[in-house]
């Protein structure tokens, strides 16, 4: 059920329905998964250096693995992930219960848990190369480690940005070459304008697991496409001719240096100031850089959100400006908002820690003040 309430503004202006009560509890429920997903995070990492476990699991992987240092840190980092994913499956479950109880998802269980399976084994890799990165490192360059391991790090963040499209979305998604020969013509006509260099129009076939709708111009380079659903692609192109990747591996290339340089401080405490004495090259301080990279992007997320949220509006902007009118923007908005269940109107306070996209409400505000300015 849904209201009609008046919104302040300026004359002319269209009311917006207000949220249902059902899309309230939704994204309330949604956020504490979330924070309970982070707070189990914390807590087994907590447990496991509180309680000295990891000192267990590292003795149990070397007298496996003898002298052979690679495996004996494989086989401690698999320990690691196996019980976080352990810890988290239940509340994994929970989501997917939640999502079919809002009927947001028509993925059945089998389905789903293949998901995981494909999710968790990704994850599993590319932790155990970062894992091995890392401490191969520690060892070559005692001082100096965390700004190699930094510097290959962002190398790693940009190549799989750069592959994702190609070979890690079809993991998880059927992508269909467009079949609407106009349709593909005109997006790509509209893509070139813009100077984005398009090398296929895919419908992106989300309503296989989803009932949500979503939009993307992914990948880096060579490998864009521009990937289809019900979208708005003139706000994705906002972003390319704004140079958002560019700009976004940038703000998260001085991050995680700052990240890594943490890093270090926390190890070289674990080692000479901790009554615990973790040697700097012994992978038992694992969890203390787990803990101490997850409160790092707890600390910086309404920061990064923020800095989202700004790159929004001039995508925003971008679209009002090249489609030269606002109302298509306005319906999609709603649309989405209402297909998707978000919440058009959160409290200013959700949408400053949480939301990487300013709300729907206030996005079609934006739009008709701007249409009205250029009238
Ligand atoms: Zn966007």
């Amino acid at each position: 059920m849904e209201t009609m309430i008046p919104q302040p503004g300026f004359p002319g202006q269209r009311n917006m329905p207000a949220d249902s009560v059902e899309a309230r509890r939704y994204n309330r429920l949604i956020r504490r998964i979330g924070a309970a997903d982070l707070a189990l995070d914390f807590g087994l990492m907590g447990v496991i250096l509180a309680t000295d476990w990891t000192s267990d699991f590292r003795n149990f992987a070397v007298r496996v693995a003898g002298d052979r240092h690679a495996v004996a840190l494989f086989l401690y980092t698999s320990i690691l992930l196996l019980l976080t994913k352990a810890v988290g499956l239940g509340l994994d479950y929970y989501g997917f219960l939640v999502e079919h109880r809002y009927h947001l998802s028509n993925q059945r269980l089998p389905l789903w848990a293949w998901d995981e399976a494909k999710g968790f084994a990704l994850s599993f890799l590319i932790s155990q190369l970062l894992v091995q990165m890392v401490y191969l490192l520690i060892r070559l360059q005692p001082q100096w480690w965390w700004v190699t391991g930094w510097a290959l790090f962002m190398l790693l963040s940009v190549v799989l940005a750069h592959i994702a499209p190609v070979v890690l979305f079809p993991l998880f998604y059927h992508f269909h070459a467009l079949a609407d020969q106009d349709l593909t013509e005109r997006l790509t006509r509209m893509s070139e304008k813009a100077g984005a260099k398009v090398r296929g129009v895919y419908e992106w076939m989300l309503s296989e697991k989803t009932r949500k709708a979503n939009a993307a111009l992914m990948g880096l380079g060579r490998t864009r496409r521009i990937v289809l659903s019900d979208t708005v692609l003139a706000h994705e192109l906002g972003h390319h001719v704004h140079r958002h990747m560019l700009k976004g591996i940038v703000v998260q290339s001085v991050i995680t240096f700052f990240g890594f340089w943490c890093l270090k401080l926390a190890i070289r405490w674990a080692a000479y100031d901790w009554s615990r004495h973790y040697d700097q090259i012994d992978f038992a301080n694992l969890p203390l850089m787990i803990l101490v990279s997850a409160a790092i992007s707890v600390v910086l997320m309404p920061v990064m959100n923020a800095y989202s949220r700004f790159n929004e509006r001039q995508a925003d902007v971008y679209a009002w400006e090249s489609v030269g009118s606002v109302g298509p923007f306005c319906s999609a908005m709603e649309t989405l908002a209402v297909q998707n269940l978000a919440e058009r109107e959160p409290s200013r306070m959700v949408e400053i820690l949480f939301h990487s996209h300013p709300a729907t409400g206030r996005r079609v505000r934006a739009a008709l003040a701007w249409a009205e300015l250029h009238r």
